[in-house]
């Protein structure tokens, strides 16, 4: 054999040796990959087999509860309730009366009177948690709710006397305007002391797609209008007539 067909024969052997090394690198590749998709596809797939279990529902992000949400009507005018602050976030306070816990509590109150009167609810906070104020409209928007409330208390550091309702829509908004003037007037009925409707750039307003309002139920700076706010019986009440003037 010649140095020439030797030197040939040795190079054909490199580069099939080669071969076999980059073939059995991708098989092993094949391998690991499957091993590892498949507990990823298997945890993926009982989450999916669990979700449909439960008729489909998708949980939309931690602390939004809805209530009845699979017996919700389709037909029905559905409202997002939002108790204003939570967890963390406690609203204003006057003593160890907290806005927040004011809030869902007539929040709480207000759904179980709009749905006696067929509406379907949404709740973006049924207990104590901190919920990021874009969610809170990010849930309205994904649920196509017809109607956005937001319920909240004031606090005017630098008059303990000025006190009231006062109902807030983004302005522009007719539908808004319309709904916020149609809450007022059922207080302005009972004669209880408020402040009118107005505009303003609240984020829960801004960002939500659908007629909006954001009523503050009193001022927590006065001291009997805090009171009265603490009260079940008040707190009734002003479910009672936001109910009333939604429907
Ligand atoms: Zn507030």
């Amino acid at each position: 054999m010649t140095a020439v067909r030797k030197r040939k024969r040795s190079r054909r052997k490199k580069w099939k040796r080669i071969k076999r090394r980059i073939l059995a690198w991708t098989v092993r590749i094949l391998v690991l990959t499957v091993i590892a998709a498949v507990p990823v596809l298997a945890v993926r797939g009982s989450f999916a087999l669990w979700n449909s279990l439960l008729g489909g529902q998708e949980a939309i992000f931690f602390g939004a509860k809805t209530i009845e949400e699979t017996q919700r009507d389709p037909g029905a005018l559905l409202i997002v309730l939002d108790a204003g602050h939570g967890g963390k976030d406690q609203g204003t306070c006057a003593g160890d009366i907290l806005e927040k816990d004011i809030n869902l509590s007539v929040v709480k109150k207000l759904a179980q009177k709009l749905e006696k009167r067929g509406a379907a609810v949404i709740l973006t906070r049924d207990e104590d948690v901190k919920i990021d104020l874009e969610d809170r409209a990010k849930l309205a928007n994904k649920e196509k709710a017809d109607i956005f409330v937001s319920i909240h208390c004031n606090y005017y550091e630098k008059d303990a006397g000025i006190r009231g309702l006062e109902c807030y829509y983004r302005e522009g908004s007719a539908d808004g305007e319309e709904l916020a003037e149609r809450i007022l007037e059922e207080f302005r009925k009972e004669a209880v002391e408020n402040r009118g409707t107005k505009t303003a750039n609240y984020r829960v307003l801004r960002k939500t797609d659908m007629p909006a309002v954001l009523v503050e139920l009193g001022y927590m700076s006065n001291s009997e209008e805090c009171r009265k706010l603490g009260e079940e019986d008040y707190q009734d009440f002003l479910a009672e007539k936001i109910a009333a003037g939604i429907f």
